[in-house]
């Protein structure tokens, strides 16, 4: 099908504006968590548990020391001042094999095996060698400074639940018992073709593709598998050959451009030609990004959603956000689908015009000194202004009417939570206290 034949099967559209919810709930319904299926823990990071993993084993495995210094029997150090002789030294994954009697004291250091008989570790810092004696100073209890086995984790304790992302620490405590492999929601495999006769190629004059690089980026960041799926133009055929083969790769495809109500609007007027087990264009109620269409390809037996986004970066950006992004996270399993939404004080004005959308407002949000989010507009506001999100951590949220004016509370998602303690960098996360005072050292 050539341009022409595109521009020929353009209907008049009575589709109606639907309200931002509407269009969620369509995508969310569609989009569910694949078969679980077992991964190497190392590539493990942020996908989501399918079930309890549970320990067989004791954590940690031996009585050990928690300090470095002298493994004693507690009993002989009731006194202020006890000098014991001192009969061995055990370092970290040494085995103690000698058992301490009353009167000696064994060199011991963090982790190594408290050795038989000895009931209690005296810090080094309360003792004073002496020969092949050892002073201890103050009373030693039983138990002081002793790690007992299984004092962390206990066979039969659940150490990940079902549901939770693996992040650092549930990666290091599946370490920790020893699982190597765990079961998860695979993450979706995800392709993005961008569309556009306007696209340069390499070397090419023309409008760059920024749309590709920050989609793909946006994924990584995600730890999604992403598919680089090209730049196409404006060619019916080309887009649908080019998504026929993007199903057989790829869980969900992201497309960029092609679906407002222009003549060369060609993902829109071509979707009917792909099989699709539903597809749904839509107008809904936000500005940005008031285009948007969703499908469900058909790859029997599977099916691939596909988010068709605006061209305009911003729409893109922020139809990913709103879309895409919890969509794909409800494929992979998580819990947590949107940004954090947070509400602060608007540092100057919002305005915008009654017209029925919700507007989302590139702005930066940063908590003050006595903890309040303090929120302003950021950048010239436009969809084709790319500039407008670069200093931007957060899209706030304005409900149709004329806006929030300074002082007033403004809603926010926050694209970058870390973004939001990032003022003065001698005072983080609003401490009142200079960070050298928190670090030693540290300016
Ligand atoms: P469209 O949604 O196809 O009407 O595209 C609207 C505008 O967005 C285009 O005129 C381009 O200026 C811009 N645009 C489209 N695709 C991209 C892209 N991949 N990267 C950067 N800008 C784009
Ligand atoms: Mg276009």
């Amino acid at each position: 099908m050539s341009h022409t034949d595109a521009v020929s099967s353009v209907r008049l559209d009575h589709t109606p504006t639907i309200p931002l919810h509407e269009a969620c709930g369509i995508v969310m319904a569609a989009c569910v968590a694949a078969q679980p299926s077992a991964v190497l823990l190392r590539n493990a990071l942020s996908h989501v548990a399918a079930d309890d993993v549970l320990s067989s084993v004791v954590v940690p495995p031996f009585n050990n020391s928690g300090m470095d210094g002298f493994a004693v029997v507690a009993e002989d150090c009731a006194s202020s001042s006890t000098r014991l002789k001192v009969v061995a030294s055990i370092m970290a994954g040494e085995a103690a094999s000698t058992e301490l009697q009353s009167g000696q004291a064994a060199r011991i250091m963090t982790g190594a095996p408290i050795p038989p008989g000895a009931t209690a570790v005296c810090p080094v810092e309360r003792t004073e060698l002496d020969g092949d004696t050892v002073v201890l100073e103050g009373v030693v209890q039983p138990g002081d400074y002793v790690r007992l086995a299984g004092d962390d984790i206990s066979p039969g304790d659940v150490v990940v639940r079902s549901g939770s992302s693996l992040g650092p620490v549930q990666i290091a405590l599946l370490e920790s018992v020893g699982c190597s492999e765990v079961l998860t929601y695979p993450p979706p495999r995800v392709g993005v073709l961008t569309t556009g006769d306007e696209l340069m190629g390499a070397g090419e004059a023309g409008i760059r593709d920024s749309n590709r690089s920050m989609l793909l980026a946006a994924l990584a960041r995600e730890q999604f598998p992403a598919v680089d799926l090209g730049i196409v133009g404006d060619d019916a055929d080309e887009i649908i050959r080019r998504l026929g083969e993007a199903t057989e790769r790829c869980d969900a495809v992201i497309t960029t451009g092609g679906v407002s109500v222009g003549d060369r609007d060609v993902v829109r007027l071509t979707i009917d030609r792909l099989p699709t087990v539903t597809s749904q264009w839509m107008r809904v109620a936000i500005k940005p990004a008031k285009p948007f269409l969703f499908a469900l390809l058909d790859a029997a037996p599977r099916t691939v959603p596909l988010f068709g986004l605006p061209g305009n970066p911003v729409s893109a950006l922020v139809s990913f956000e709103l879309f895409a992004r919890p969509a794909l996270r409800r494929m992979a399993g998580r819990r947590f689908l949107w940004r954090p939404l947070t509400a602060g004080i608007a540092t100057e004005d919002f305005r915008r015009p009654l017209d029925g959308k919700t507007h989302f407002v590139t702005a930066v949000a940063r908590m003050s000194k006595d903890q309040t989010v303090e929120i302003r507009p950021c950048g010239r506001q436009g969809s084709h202004r790319l500039s407008s999100l670069g200093d931007a951590n957060a899209l706030a949220v304005l409900p149709d009417g004329s806006g929030v004016p300074t002082g007033g509370r403004v809603s926010v998602f926050l694209l970058d939570a870390d973004a939001l303690f990032t003022g003065d960098p001698l005072e983080p996360m609003g401490f009142d206290v200079p960070i050298s005072d928190l670090i030693p050292g540290c300016e």
